[in-house]
């Protein structure tokens, strides 16, 4: 055997588990295969002028590289077991809140030890909240903000790159289980471990899916986010942002009984593409220098949808959406909310003439040709309900971005320790289907990790 361990994908969860791994076992010989590019190289080239659009490169450098579709995020690293994913279940709730804990520390000091950590705990916004239906869910937030996210990458890959060995821009194929280890396939390349690790993140979603099928790991069918991205001045929330930075709201819906929630806030932020598998859907992300800040706040509204018998793909459903909105708009569609409430679509002038100016440069349409009638009404209520705690959020001028589609992996069968069936073979971050989000892939990582080094 060449490597102690294989670790596939440089994500958080990959990152991390490499980073453990370094300081509980020094020994172990590492590598790293990673997809994308180096960080430095990963440059998406929308810039607003000649590039307007996704040209959808491969590998796309927004989701893929060092650094993994975390690298141009926010940066908000949440701690808790509210939201993010579904870690706790297997690895209990102390465990995983001291994982996320822990990664906070690391976090903080690669360059992070300016970042503010916010809380909802003691706040009398919940209360605010509950008065309109609204549940503001229970979280601390770091915010490092793109900038020094980048910063936080580019000092852990110093340091790891000391002890781990990386290979970029290798898309693995095939893993292969071995007499006590694994192989792997990378182009015309194979390297050999007794253990592996998989980390391929959302973007290696449907490989992941192809492994366990050749593996015969067993998986079953998650659900899939549905809605829009809402831009809108960031005085609208600056009551919220300024204190909590990040509000995780859910509220349930007296049409249907659906269940809305408001994600990934981005206060003075920005909206930007995201590209998973040639597909264009919208996403945000802010900055934490206030130079680089916008006029404008930004979240996502989102409606879960699962399904049961017969129908099983739940990713498909959410691509099929958003690949009408890529037919109709050529990429993301843009409408005011006056403009959907009126039933009309909107247009250059209309958008031109509008007080929010949007950050993100897409097609003036209408998202009600697009977004399922009961997803929409859903997020119609919301926004009503939540103008009631942040008065200007349902106006004529809030922006309103489609569509936003959250994809979530079908989840690994995996036991406590994130091990598949077959010994040695770990799965991790958000190809497990178990993590959504930066602190939870890190915390996955950071667990694999300790539970080998004891090994
Ligand atoms: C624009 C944007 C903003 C976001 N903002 C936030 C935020 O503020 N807070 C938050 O909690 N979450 C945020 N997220 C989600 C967060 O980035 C992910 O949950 C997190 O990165 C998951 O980590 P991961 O390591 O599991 O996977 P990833 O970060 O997706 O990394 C997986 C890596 O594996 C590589 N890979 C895939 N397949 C292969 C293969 N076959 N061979 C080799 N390499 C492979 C990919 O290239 C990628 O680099 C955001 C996501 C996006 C896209």
């Amino acid at each position: 055997m060449i490597y102690d361990v294989l670790i596939i994908g440089a994500g958080p969860g990959g990152i991390f588990s490499a980073y453990e791994l370094t300081k509980l076992a020094p020994e172990l010989k590492i590598l790293v295969l990673e997809a994308g590019h180096p960080l430095p190289r990963r440059r998406c080239p929308i810039d607003g002028v000649k590039v307007k659009g996704c040209i959808g490169c491969s590998p796309c450098s927004i989701m893929n590289g060092f650094g993994g579709a975390g690298a141009f995020s926010d940066g908000k690293y949440n701690i808790t077991n509210e939201f993010g994913g579904t870690l706790h279940e297997l690895i209990g709730k102390e465990r995983a809140l001291d994982l996320m804990r822990y990664v906070d520390t690391i976090n903080v000091s690669h360059g992070g030890q300016d970042t503010k950590l916010y809380t909802t705990a003691n706040s009398h916004l919940k209360k605010e909240c509950l008065r309109y239906g609204l549940h503001l869910l229970d979280a601390s937030v770091r915010h490092l903000g793109t900038d020094i996210n980048y910063v936080v990458l580019e000092n852990l890959y110093n340091e790891l790159s000391q002890r781990v060995e990386f290979r970029f821009d290798t898309p693995v194929s095939r893993v292969e289980k071995l007499d006590g280890g694994y192989r792997v396939t990378a182009g015309t390349e194979q390297f050999e471990a007794k253990r592996c690790i998989i980390s391929a993140g959302r973007s290696g979603s449907k490989w992941m899916q192809s492994v366990c099928e050749d593996m015969k790991i067993d998986t079953h069918s998650n659900r899939v986010d549905i809605g829009v991205r809402v831009e809108l001045p960031w005085e609208v929330f600056s009551h919220l942002t300024d204190e909590l930075y990040e509000s995780k709201i859910v509220y349930r819906t007296e049409k249907y009984g659906d269940l809305v929630r408001t994600f990934c806030m981005n206060p003075r932020g920005a909206v930007v593409h995201e590209n998973t598998n040639g597909i264009v859907t919208v996403n945000g992300h802010s900055y934490e220098d206030p130079a680089l800040q916008t006029e404008n706040t930004n979240f996502a509204l989102l409606v879960a949808k699962h399904f049961s018998e017969p129908f099983k793909d739940s990713n498909g459903y959410g691509e099929s959406i958003a690949r009408l909105s890529n037919m109709l708009g050529g990429g993301v569609i843009v409408q005011r909310f006056g403009d959907l409430i009126q039933g009309r679509r909107s247009n250059a002038a209309r958008i031109r003439d509008c007080f929010t100016t949007p950050t993100l440069s897409a097609t003036p349409g209408d998202l009600s040709l697009v977004i399922p009638k009961r997803i929409l009404d859903g997020i119609i209520e919301m926004l009503y309900a939540l103008d009631k705690i942040a008065p200007g959020t349902a106006t004529m001028d809030t922006l309103l971005y489609g569509v936003e589609v959250k994809f979530y992996n079908m989840e690994v069968a995996l036991d406590e320790h994130l091990q598949t069936c077959h010994e040695g073979l770990f799965v991790i971050g958000d190809c497990s289907g178990i993590t959504h989000s930066l602190s939870h892939a890190s915390a996955s990582g950071i667990h694999v990790a300790r539970y080998i080094a004891e090994q």
